[in-house]
């Protein structure tokens, strides 16, 4: 037993520690939402999420768990609590997630490691096979910088940086909250095949084909990935930058997918674009806060924002439910990222960004809001969480 206070320590987009009964309470608000619409789902079947632990991927576990109802296997890579160390906030989600999902007899299973590794691929196929049985669902949500090859053992970085030319964005120093400039220089052509290798489609190739040859993908499953295009303003560092090009293969891969599935086992691939959302991997982009911190008002203003499990519910709902059949984009993606992207709400964010500088941040954008959200993700202010009182840092996984 390990009892302590836990306060943020934070610098720029990262976090080092996280309050344990802040993330189990705001996954248990992300369980409650889900619950609302449970009567709007047929129960059963199983999922697989990788990428489980935060973000959309948190957001697409609960919802395939507590408003589908179906057995759910979760596969992040988290770091688990030590002796003087909080867990990441991952960690205490997913122990959130399996603890609330037992309490209603609902069966998960929780894998905490690589999933860009041989090993835990096929451990996660073993636990399928044994545990669980044919997989209905398969929802890709891994964001990370940095993967080891599966077959060559290097260790491969992926990197933000605009393509072919430098480029100056603002953005916002996240510790001073002011607007400054920021310039990047163009990715070599090493670190544009790198990202690409780390963030592309391969990893989700080597996933579905290992589960399909393993006949561990039931007759009509569905696979979804997830993608972001946002608006032109953003394209130099991510749609047209290094992450883009990743996304861009990611999304091919998935069309490649779902022709395979199609064949084979009567199956579908998508790729959802989703909106721009607060999470650790979209904080670290230059730029990003920014512009979350301006659409998030304009969005707010219009009683159009959503956080992600808003986003996934209504993708479920919407789209890839049995019986539901996805609209898609000219280029077969589904798209809930319609209402940031609205022509109005793009002109508005537009503006305010051309205007925007550190003196009139606070009546043109929501930084409070950004800041807010992104202590949110580690725990920290959530309603009703006593901050002053010591809690168990310790926790683990069934
Ligand atoms: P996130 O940082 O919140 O979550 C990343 C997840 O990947 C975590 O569960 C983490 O544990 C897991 N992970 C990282 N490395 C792993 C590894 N080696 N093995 C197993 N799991 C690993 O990210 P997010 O922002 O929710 O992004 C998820 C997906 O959604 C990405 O494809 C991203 O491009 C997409 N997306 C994000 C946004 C956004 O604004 N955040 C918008 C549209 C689309």
């Amino acid at each position: 037993m390990t009892l302590e206070v836990v306060s943020p320590r934070i610098r720029g987009f990262i976090c080092i520690n996280a309050h344990p009964v802040g993330c189990a309470s705001s996954v248990a608000a992300q369980v409650a939402r889900a619950e609302e619409l449970r009567a709007s789902f047929p129960a059963g079947g199983n999922a697989l999420v990788i990428g489980a632990s935060t973000g959309y991927g948190l957001a697409s576990w609960i919802v395939a768990a507590f408003a589908r109802r179906m057995a759910s296997i979760g596969v992040f890579f988290e770091r688990p609590p030590s002796e003087k160390k909080t867990a990441s906030a991952g960690f205490y989600n997913a122990a959130a997630v399996t603890r609330l999902a037992a309490e209603r007899g609902l069966r998960t299973a929780a894998v905490n490691g690589d999933a860009f590794s041989n090993a835990v691929r096929s451990d996660v196929l073993e636990r399928i096979r044994r545990e669980f049985g044919p997989i209905d669902l398969l929802v890709y949500s891994l964001a990370s910088p940095v993967r080891v090859h599966p077959d060559e053992g290097r260790t491969i970085r992926s990197t933000l940086k605009p393509v072919g030319q430098p480029y100056t964005t603002k953005s916002i120093d996240l510790d001073r909250g002011r607007v400054i400039d920021v310039t990047l220089e163009p990715a070599s052509t090493e670190e544009i095949s790198d990202t690409v290798a780390v963030m592309g489609g391969d990893d989700l190739a080597r996933w579905v084909r290992a589960l399909s040859d393993a006949r561990l993908l039931a007759p009509g499953a569905r696979v979804l990935a997830y993608s972001y295009i946002g608006p032109k303003l953003t394209w130099p560092i991510y749609r047209t930058g290094t992450i883009g090009l990743a996304k861009s293969d990611l999304e091919k891969t998935t069309r490649t997918l779902d022709a395979e599935l199609a064949r084979s086992i009567n199956g579908r691939a998508w790729v959802s674009v989703n909106a721009a959302v607060v999470t650790q991997a979209s904080s670290a982009i230059p730029g990003v806060p920014l512009y979350l911190a301006l659409a998030n008002r304009v969005l707010a203003q219009e009683h159009l924002l959503e956080r992600p499990i808003d986003q996934i519910l209504r993708l479920f709902a919407e789209h890839v439910a049995p019986g539901r059949t996805p609209r898609v984009d000219e280029e077969g993606r589904i798209r809930i990222d319609d209402r940031e992207m609205k022509p109005e709400i793009q002109k508005r964010i537009a503006e305010g960004w051309q205007s925007i500088t550190t003196e009139n941040i606070s009546e043109l954008a929501d930084f409070e809001g950004f800041q807010r959200d992104f202590r949110q993700l580690f725990g920290f202010e959530i309603a009703d969480v006593d901050y002053a009182k010591p809690v168990e840092i310790e926790a683990s996984l069934p």
